[in-house]
């Protein structure tokens, strides 16, 4: 019997789910087993076994996915940064080139500049809302762009449709790591981009309690990055697919509550006489805000600001709020307020936070599923001691 799967909260049921259920069960079990008995497989990787993410929990995770976002394909990974890695390890190799955003999550940009260079693959860093600025930066051995649906922590918007067009003239790969967004309120596969990227860490699994990630998009890539991926052992752990496979069915609804509690604060902060600068793309003056509007179906849970008193005001603001974690991280069900100097962009030096426009006082909060009006106390509370 077909199902219609035409609404993504459908699909975030439904898609993947195996049928007939097995003895029944509601829920997809956890096969928590490494290696399964021979069924007439022939070739390596037809054979059953965990670190070939060919386990029932791992088939039925990829459908789901491929289906969130209206991609061909897709393949789980032990970690947001084992899905990058193992995506750029494999498109490229010593003495290519990729073009990347110029603001990115700490933790690629670490990847590009520390370890890149040490493997012979070559970056340059490319401002993602000025397109013009690009055909400058191609060289002969250019294979990839990459860049960030809402950047990390400035929560800027690239031209995404150029992003798109720029890779197709001259035949690069275009990647996006689309962590931020989510498949709710953004699914490249549909702009095409050649594959999507997550940490599923955050929104996707949405309950901190695991590590994960997700890659989605093009079949051929998704095929040769998952031999990689049984090469290099970041295969995700049946057990953790089984969470983020629970997870994944609330993502409809946790998103878009995270959407309007965010742009409620924003608002409020925007407002507030202590703030100096909030950087959220729901609002009408962020510089990306028509890009945004026209590209996505909401603006996302996280926002950064900063605040008048500079470094001191936002140390003593975050210690003063009593419903958001001080903690690395976001996409969950808590909200969590963190400064990005000293956490996700910690592995940057001072010269190149600067550089990327992350000054030490920016703050950085990921709402979570607590009331707007209760967070809204609450940063009025903290912001009276600033
Ligand atoms: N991409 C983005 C945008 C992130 O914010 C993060 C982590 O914060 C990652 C990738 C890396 O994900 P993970 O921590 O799951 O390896």
């Amino acid at each position: 019997m077909e199902k219609p799967l035409n609404h993504l909260d459908t699909v975030l049921i439904h898609a993947g789910e195996p049928w007939p259920l097995i003895e029944g069960a509601v829920t997809l079990p956890i096969f928590q087993s490494a290696t399964f008995q021979h069924q007439g497989e022939t070739g390596y990787y037809e054979q059953r076994y965990v670190r070939l993410s060919n386990t029932p929990n791992h088939v039925a995770l990829h459908q789901k996915l491929a289906a969130a976002e209206r991609g061909q394909s897709a393949l789980v990974t032990a970690s947001g940064m084992a899905a990058i890695s193992t995506t750029l390890l494999t498109l490229l190799k010593p003495g290519d080139h990729i073009l990347a955003q110029d603001c990115l999550y700490g933790g690629t940009y670490d990847l590009l500049t520390i370890e890149f260079p040490r493997l012979g693959i070559e970056v340059d860093f490319i401002d993602g809302d000025n397109p013009f600025s690009w055909p400058a930066r191609l060289k002969k051995n250019t294979r990839a762009i990459y860049v960030e649906t809402i950047s990390n922590p400035l929560m800027q918007v690239p031209d995404l449709k150029a992003v798109v067009r720029f890779a197709r003239e001259n035949q690069l790969i275009s990647i996006i790591d689309n962590t931020f967004a989510s498949p709710v309120n953004f699914r490249p596969p549909e702009f095409g981009f050649d594959l999507s990227l997550h940490s599923a860490t955050k929104y996707l699994n949405g309950h901190s309690d695991i590590a994960a990630g997700a890659i989605i998009g093009r079949a051929d890539l998704i095929e040769r990055i998952s031999r990689t991926l049984s090469h290099l052992g970041g295969a995700l752990d049946p057990h953790a697919c089984f969470l983020l496979h629970r997870g994944l069915k609330t993502l409809g609804l946790r998103v878009r509550h995270q959407n309007q509690t965010a742009l409620t604060l924003a608002r409020f902060l925007e407002g507030h006489p202590k703030v100096a600068a909030v950087n959220y793309p729901g609002l009408e003056r962020h510089p990306h805000h028509r890009r945004a509007r026209e590209l996505f179906d909401g603006f996302g849970g996280m926002l950064s600001f900063e605040l008048k008193g500079g470094l001191e005001a936002a140390e003593t603001f975050i210690s003063k709020l009593s419903l958001a974690v001080y903690a690395p991280s976001l996409g969950g069900v808590e909200s969590l307020v963190t400064r990005p100097a000293a956490s996700s962009h910690a592995g940057m030096t001072p010269e190149q936070r600067q550089r990327a426009g992350i000054s030490d006082s920016l703050v950085r909060f990921s709402v979570g599923l607590e009331a707007a009006d209760d967070l809204i106390a609450d940063f009025q509370r903290a912001l009276a001691f600033v």
